[in-house]
């Protein structure tokens, strides 16, 4: 092996097993070794290691699952941070990219200098394999799908440790597992073949500032407009205590949690974006925002954004929902978890994702009108079960309501589990997963109570 292999007890194991973990809210659960691998070879020769030495196998891409799935007791945890290759093929447009590739941060500037892009996600720095794995909300994803329809092929070493190919024709069992399986995956992806397509020519945002009191208003307007809403119109509402937010000279902020509403759009040219924004002109409590502002924007813009949102080194306890309740039922709710936002980065979304599609065949296979997740941001070790247990029951409480899953991205199964594939999907993952691991060495979906795995309502 030309990686470091680091045992438990040893120097730099700590580092090794939590290091790259972006939730500084690190698990107690001790992985017997971590392989840093350096190459492909190396993750075939630590498949083969753990094989010998009786050990389970975890696998890390770019450390940004939010319950840290990566960490396991008693595995090999192979850290593939070191496969960040990028190429691209100019006659098809694909490009093959290791898994710990950073979407908006290295893959989409990579394709913006040859005119192609990839819905990358929201945040710069997730690592494409955990990402694309577990589906891939990224941006333009409205218009685009989820970024794991744009998988064309994989890259996987197997649970008995051969390198092979798997897309439509070879490994179909694996290529299909490979979009949306998430950590259920049983094998470990070196790497990615993504069809890109050309870079539309700009990208524009709109932003809104409103009291929290006007955030009823909004909701009913944009759950009635947003299934005739242009694909390529992507609105955010964010409930947030930031206080650089857009507001209109001389306007105060209220002080608190404001509300905003960001929508970005990915467009031919500026007017066709002003065209297709406009749309958010017939907002009824236009003439209440505290501020507003539109014109153009670009990925490293809005991922400098994100990053002010999702600051490194803090706690997080997170939760989603795919909901389709209506905008009555929804409101309170929403407003139950944004009105109990107490922290400086706290924040919460309503994603509109409507009108929902027929999906291709793969692994993939929940989702709903409109996504919320609340993401509780902190940092002292004491306030852990305070945040973990109010993001829990509060996202809960929606999800009785109309709630249609889980996006697995944003879950954290040692605390509540919900629906995340069709059960026909998990039946057939399963199977997937007892022909080419049966002694389930690949861990599996990281779970408090694995009887109730996909279990619903
Ligand atoms: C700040 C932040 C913002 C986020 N924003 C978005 C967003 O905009 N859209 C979105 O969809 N998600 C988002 N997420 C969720 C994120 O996509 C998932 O947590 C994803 O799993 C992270 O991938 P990773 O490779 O960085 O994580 P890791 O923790 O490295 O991987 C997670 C798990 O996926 C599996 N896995 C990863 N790579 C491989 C591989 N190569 N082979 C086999 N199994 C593998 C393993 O089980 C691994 O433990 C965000 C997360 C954070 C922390």
């Amino acid at each position: 092996m030309t990686g470091r292999l680091v045992l438990r007890g040893q120097e730099g194991y700590e580092e090794a097993r939590v290091g790259r973990v972006f939730n500084a809210r690190r698990p107690d659960r001790y992985p017997a070794a971590v392989l840093e691998v350096a190459d492909e070879d190396d993750v075939v020769a630590g498949v083969r290691l753990a094989i010998e030495r009786g050990w389970g196998i975890s696998v890390r891409s770019g450390g940004h699952s939010w319950a840290a799935w990566s960490v396991r007791d008693d595995v090999l945890l192979i850290d593939l941070g070191a496969l960040r290759s990028i190429a691209y093929d100019e006659a098809t447009g694909v490009v093959a990219a290791g898994p710990a590739t950073t979407g908006a941060l290295e893959l989409a500037p990579f394709l913006a200098e040859r005119g192609r892009a990839f819905p990358v996600g929201h945040c710069a720095t997730v690592g494409i394999g955990g990402f694309l794995l577990q589906g891939g909300q990224g941006w333009n994803g409205r218009a685009r799908g989820w970024a794991c329809e744009g998988v064309v092929a994989v890259d996987v070493v197997t649970a008995d440790g051969e390198l092979v190919r798997a897309d439509a024709s070879q490994n179909t069992d694996l290529y299909w597992a490979a979009r949306g399986a998430g950590p259920g995956f049983p094998g470990i992806v070196t790497r990615f073949h993504l069809q890109s397509y050309p870079q539309p020519a700009v990208m524009w945002q709109d932003t809104w500032t409103f009291r929290l009191d006007d955030a009823e208003a909004v909701i009913h307007w944009l759950h009635d407009a947003l299934p005739r809403l242009d694909r390529r119109v992507e609105p955010v509402m964010a409930a947030t205590r930031l206080p650089d937010v857009p507001l209109d000279e001389g306007v105060p902020h209220p002080g608190g949690t404001v509300l905003l509403l960001h929508t970005t759009c990915m467009a031919d040219s500026d007017e066709e974006a002003l065209a297709l924004l406009s749309a958010l002109g017939e907002c009824p409590v236009l003439g209440r925002e505290l501020g507003h502002v539109t014109g153009p924007t670009s990925l490293a813009q809005e991922s400098v954004a994100q990053a002010g949102q999702n600051p490194e080194g803090h706690r997080y306890a997170v939760d989603c929902t795919w909901t389709d309740a209506p905008a009555d039922v929804l409101a309170p709710l929403l407003l139950d978890i944004w009105r109990g936002l107490d922290t400086e980065h706290s924040f919460s979304i309503w994603y509109g994702w409507a009108p929902t599609r027929v999906l291709p065949d793969m692994a993939f296979s929940v989702e709903g009108q409109v996504y919320v997740a609340t993401y509780l941001i902190y940092t002292d070790p004491a306030d852990d079960e305070l945040y973990r247990m109010r993001v829990h029951e509060r996202t809960a409480a929606i999800a009785r309501q109309g709630g249609v899953g889980v996006y697995l991205g944003d879950t954290d199964f040692t605390r509540r589990q919900d629906r995340f594939l069709a059960p026909e999907n998990l039946a057939r993952l399963e199977a997937v997963r007892a022909a080419r691991d049966p002694s389930g060495r690949i861990a599996s979906y990281l779970t408090a109570d694995r009887a109730g795995l996909n279990r619903h309502g």
